[in-house]
C-alpha cells in the first residue's frame, strides 16, 4: 500500500501544490519519470535513456492489472486496447488518448510508444502494424525541425486514429494540424529549417545529387548558410536512408520519391533568387542569381520566363481587362517566399493524404470498426511575439482544456447532482466564455477576421480595431494602446498578447492565379497534380473540375476557398464531435528543466506547467470523485456471481447485498446506478477472478 500511495497521487492525504511538486520531483529523482493521478497519467520527460520501454517490459504490461505495476505509458495503451474491445467496464468503445504538455516535454515520443505498444498488443497483420509505424519516421522527417525548446519539434499537430476489427488493426489515418510552413523560409536564431532539407543534402548518393540539381548545403540561404558537423550530418544521413525505407514500406513510388525530392531541390534553389531594381520601373534578378533562377525553373519543371513574371508581378483581371501591376523588390521577395511555403506545404499535405490513401482500412462497406485515437498537439504558447500561428494552436488548447473540464468536472459533478449523492461543489475555471470569444458567430475573433479579410483594402489594424470595439468590455479580452495593432486574450493559461501583424495575410493564405497556373502546367508530375487539385478537409486529394483549371489561368484569386481560420475552426470541430462520443484517456507530459538536461528539476518550470495542466484541480477531484458509474443492473448482471445466486432481480437492492458480502467500502449509491472510486472496479474484477481459480 505504501508504493501505491506514492504511485497515484490522487491518494495523497496532504494535498497542496508544494506536495504534489514534491511528489513528482522525488520520484523523478529515482528515474520514477511515470506518476497516476487517478487515471491521469503524468510522464516527466527524463532527458536521457531509461531501461523502460524494453520486450520484457512491454510484455508485462499486456492485459496487466493496473496496480500491480509501477504506472508506465505502456499500461494507458493497455486501458485504451481492453477498453475498446469491452473489456474493462465502462464507456463508449472508440477511445481517444489526449496527450498534453509544452514543447519538448514529451508528448510525440509518447504518441510513439503508445503507438508501438498498441501494435504489440493487436499482432495481426504485420505489414499493415509495420506500415503504419513508419509513418512517424516519414512525417517527423517534414514536419519535424530543431527549435530552441527541443531537437525534434513536430512543427504540425496530430490525430492518429487506429481502426480496428475486434481485436486486429484493419488501417489508419492520419489529421494534421497548421503546419508551420513559414519555418521554410526563415528560422529564428539558433533553429533549424524541417529535417528532410539536410537529410537530402547528408545521404543522397552523387549521381542523386548531380540529378537533383543539388550544391553545397552552405549556399542555401533557406538554411540560413548553416550545416553541421561531421557527425551530425552522417546522423543525417543515416536518417535520409530512414526516411527512403519508410517511404519504400508505406508504398510510395520511385517516380513520386524523384519528384518529391526535385522538388524540395527547387525550394532551396528559390530561396536563393534575388532582386535588384533598374533604372525604370521594373525589377530584375540581380545577376548573380541568374544561375538560381534557371535552376529552379527546371527543377519545378517550368519556363523560366514564366517563373520570372509570377515573381515580378501580379495579373489581376478588373471588368474583364487584364492588368499587370509590377512589384517593388520587397513584394517580389515576398512572391518567392510564398511560392517556397505553398510548395512545401502542399508536399507535406500530399505526404498525409496518399499515406491516409494507403493505410485506409481495407474492409466490407458494413464491417463495423472501432477506433483508437492519439492526439499529439502543440501545447499553450506565450512568446515575447504572439502572431496568428499562436492564436491558432492557443485556441486548439482552450478547447482541449474545455473538453477535459468537460469531461472531469462538468459530467461527474452534474451525474452526481442528478443522483441525489453528496457532494460539496468544486470551484474551477470554467473557459466556455473564452472559446466564445473566439467562436462565435457573427461577433467573434474568427468570424471578425474572416469578415475583414474578405476586404482587399483592410489592414490588421482595421481587424484590431474592430476587436477593440467589439470586445472592449469583455473581461477575457484587453484593448492594447500602441501604435502596433496589438491585443491581449485572457486565456485560462493567462494572459497573451497578439500581434495582428499579418493576421489578415496569413489567414487569407491565397496563392495568386499566375502561380497557380505556372504549377499546373509543370512537366513535374507531382508539381502539376498537388496544384491542379484541392487538398480536401479530409486529407485526401480532389482533383478540381477541369473548367475551373482552366479558369484559374484568368482569375486573380482564383476560386473562392475557406480562409485558414475557418478550416482550423471546422477541423477542431470534427475533432471535438470526435472526442465527446470517446472514452478518453489524458497523458499530461511535463517538462523538467528549460535546458534539456537530465537529472535537473526547476522547480519554478515545473509548477507553472501543474498549473497551466489544471493538475492540482485533478486531484482533488479524482481523489474525491467516482469514476465508474455501472447501473444496477449492469452491475448485477456482472457481479450476481459473488453472492452465488444467479437468479436475483436486477435491482438496487440486489447491488447493495452483494457488496455487503464484500469487504469493498466508499461506495455509493445513487438513484439509478451505483458509484465506485477508480479503484473499486479493480477490486471486484480481483473478487471475480478469485472465485473463477476457486470453481
Ligand atoms: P514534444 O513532442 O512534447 O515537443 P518530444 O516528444 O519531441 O517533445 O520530446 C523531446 C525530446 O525529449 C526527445 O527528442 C527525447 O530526446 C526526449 N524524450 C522525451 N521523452 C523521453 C523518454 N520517455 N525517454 C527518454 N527521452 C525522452
Ligand atoms: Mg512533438
Amino acid at each position: 500500500m505504501e508504493v501505491l500511495l506514492h504511485e497515484d497521487l490522487a491518494a495523497l492525504s496532504d494535498l497542496d501544490e508544494q506536495s504534489l511538486l514534491e511528489s513528482l520531483s522525488q520520484r523523478f529523482r529515482q528515474d520514477r519519470i511515470y506518476t497516476y493521478i487517478g487515471d491521469i497519467l503524468v510522464a516527466i520527460n527524463p532527458f536521457k535513456y531509461l531501461p523502460l520501454y524494453e520486450k520484457e517490459v512491454s510484455e508485462s504490461y499486456k492485459y496487466h492489472e493496473k496496480t500491480k505495476l509501477p504506472p508506465h505509458i505502456f499500461a494507458v495503451a493497455d486501458r485504451a486496447y481492453q477498453s475498446m474491445l469491452g473489456r474493462l467496464a465502462t464507456g463508449p468503445r472508440n477511445q481517444c488518448i489526449v496527450i498534453s504538455g509544452e514543447s519538448g516535454a514529451g508528448k510525440t515520443e509518447s504518441t510513439k510508444l503508445l503507438l508501438r505498444q498498441i501494435m504489440e498488443l493487436c499482432r495481426a497483420n504485420s505489414q499493415l502494424e509495420q506500415q503504419i509505424l513508419q509513418v512517424n519516421p516519414l512525417l517527423e522527417a517534414f514536419g519535424n525541425a530543431q527549435t530552441v525548446m527541443n531537437d525534434n519539434s513536430s512543427r504540425f499537430g496530430k490525430y492518429i486514429q487506429l481502426r480496428f476489427h475486434n481485436s486486429s488493426v484493419k488501417g489508419a489515418k492520419i489529421n494534421e494540424y497548421l503546419l508551420e510552413k513559414s519555418r521554410v523560409v526563415h528560422q529564428d536564431e539558433g533553429e533549424r529549417n524541417f529535417h528532410i532539407f539536410y537529410c537530402m543534402l547528408a545521404g543522397i548518393s552523387p549521381e542523386d545529387k548531380d540529378m537533383y540539381g543539388l550544391l553545397d548545403p552552405t549556399q542555401y540561404r533557406y538554411l540560413n548558410g548553416r550545416y553541421g558537423s561531421e557527425d551530425i550530418v552522417r546522423k543525417w544521413g543515416e536518417k535520409y536512408s530512414e526516411v527512403c525505407n519508410a517511404m519504400d514500406m508505406v508504398g510510395f513510388e520511385e517516380q513520386e520519391k524523384v519528384d518529391m525530392m526535385t522538388i524540395l531541390a527547387g525550394i532551396l534553389s528559390l530561396g536563393n533568387i534575388m532582386f535588384e531594381p533598374t533604372e525604370t520601373d521594373a525589377l530584375r534578378v540581380t545577376d548573380k542569381s541568374m544561375g538560381w533562377l534557371k535552376a529552379t525553373a527546371g527543377q519545378f519543371g517550368v519556363q523560366e520566363e514564366e517563373l520570372l513574371r509570377s515573381l515580378t508581378c501580379t495579373l489581376s483581371v478588373m471588368r474583364g481587362e487584364a492588368i499587370r501591376r509590377l512589384h517593388n523588390q520587397q513584394q517580389a521577395e515576398d512572391a518567392r517566399d510564398s511560392i517556397a511555403k505553398v510548395a512545401y506545404g502542399r508536399v507535406f499535405g500530399w505526404i498525409v493524404s496518399k499515406v491516409n490513401e494507403l493505410l485506409a482500412p481495407n474492409v466490407d462497406f458494413d464491417v463495423e470498426l472501432s477506433e483508437i485515437g492519439i492526439l499529439d498537439i502543440f501545447g499553450f504558447e506565450n512568446f515575447a511575439v504572439n502572431r496568428f500561428e499562436q492564436l491558432c494552436i492557443n485556441l486548439a488548447n482552450e478547447q482541449l482544456q474545455y473538453f477535459f473540464n468537460h469531461h472531469i468536472f462538468l459530467m461527474e459533478q452534474n451525474e452526481y447532482k442528478e443522483e441525489g449523492i453528496e457532494w460539496e461543489s468544486i470551484s474551477f475555471k470554467d473557459n466556455k466564455p473564452i472559446l466564445d470569444l473566439f467562436l462565435t458567430k457573427p461577433i467573434g475573433i474568427l468570424s471578425l477576421l474572416d469578415e475583414q479579410s474578405a476586404f482587399p483594402q483592410a489592414s490588421d489594424r482595421d481587424f484590431v480595431d474592430k476587436l477593440n470595439s467589439k470586445f472592449k468590455s469583455s473581461p477575457h479580452y484587453e484593448v492594447v494602446r500602441s501604435h502596433s495593432p496589438l491585443f491581449t486574450v485572457v486565456h485560462y493559461a493567462g494572459k497573451v498578447q497578439y500581434n495582428g501583424l499579418g493576421f489578415l495575410e496569413k489567414n487569407r493564405d491565397t496563392i495568386p492565379a499566375s502561380i497557380r497556373s505556372l504549377f499546373i502546367n509543370s512537366v513535374t508530375p507531382l508539381l502539376s497534380l498537388l496544384f491542379a487539385a484541392t487538398i480536401s478537409r479530409t486529407g485526401t486529394l480532389m482533383p478540381r473540375k477541369a473548367k475551373l483549371m482552366q479558369k484559374a489561368d484568368d482569375n486573380f484569386n482564383s476560386t473562392r476557398k475557406q480562409s485558414v481560420g475557418a478550416q482550423f475552426k471546422h477541423s477542431l470541430a470534427v475533432l471535438m464531435e470526435k472526442m465527446f462520443v470517446a472514452s478518453p484517456h489524458f497523458v499530461r507530459c511535463i517538462k523538467p528543466n528549460g535546458s534539456k538536461l537530465p537529472d535537473q528539476v526547476d522547480n519554478k518550470i515545473v509548477m507553472d506547467q501543474l498549473r497551466y495542466n489544471g493538475l492540482l484541480e485533478t486531484i482533488r477531484i479524482r481523489r474525491d470523485g467516482f469514476s465508474w458509474r455501472p447501473s444496477f443492473k449492469e452491475f448485477a448482471q456482472r457481479f450476481n456471481i459473488l453472492l452465488i445466486k444467479p437468479d436475483l432481480p436486477l435491482t438496487k437492492e440486489s447491488c447493495m447485498s452483494i457488496l455487503n458480502t464484500t469487504e469493498i467500502h466508499g461506495w455509493k449509491c445513487g438513484s439509478s446506478r451505483m458509484f465506485f472510486k477508480y479503484w473499486h472496479q479493480e477490486e471486484l474484477a480481483r473478487l471475480l477472478e478469485r472465485l473463477g481459480k476457486a470453481a
